[in-house]
Order: structure tokens, then sequence, then C-alpha cells
């Protein structure tokens, strides 16, 4: 069950893979699909349910794209 939930501020994401290479549990990928207004690949979680909470995404990522919410209990 996740411990949190992850939200990507996209248009400050430059797709640099810093979260996607720091993320324990491999959920993040970049999307290919999808890109910004700088036309960077945003990024996106595949498994939402692994998330750990633990902020290594958001720590790594150098324009504080990242916000994690963590679950209590
Ligand atoms: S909070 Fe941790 S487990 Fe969740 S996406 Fe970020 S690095 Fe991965
Ligand atoms: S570390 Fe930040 S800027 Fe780099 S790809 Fe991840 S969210 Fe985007």
């Amino acid at each position: 069950m996740a411990k949190g939930k992850i939200y990507f501020d996209y248009e400050n994401c430059k797709g640099c893979l810093l979260c996607v290479n720091f993320c324990p549990t491999k959920i993040l990928e970049m999307d290919k699909t999808h890109t910004n207004e700088k036309g960077y690949n945003v990024i996106r979680v595949t498994e939402p349910e692994k998330c750990l909470a633990c902020a290594f995404c958001a720590i790594m990522c150098p324009d504080s794209v990242i916000t994690v919410e963590r679950f209590k209990g």
C-alpha cells in the first residue's frame, strides 16, 4: 500500500531524470507522450501504490518540481 503520493510542478521539469534514477522502488519514468511548455518530457508514476514517501525524488530534483504527501498511520 502506498505510504504517500507525489505531485509534480510539471512546467518546471527539465527531464533530467535524477528523480527516476534515485527512486528506490523504480516507479518513476519519463512520460514519452507528454511534454511541458518548454518541450521537456515530464515524469510519470508507474506504480503509485509502491511509493514509500521517502522523498528521495523530491530531494534530488534540482528544480523543486516534486512535492511529497506522506499518508498518516
Ligand atoms: S517518494 Fe520515494 S518511493 Fe515515492 S516516488 Fe519519490 S523516490 Fe520513489
Ligand atoms: S529530477 Fe526534477 S527536473 Fe529532473 S526529471 Fe525529475 S522532476 Fe524533472
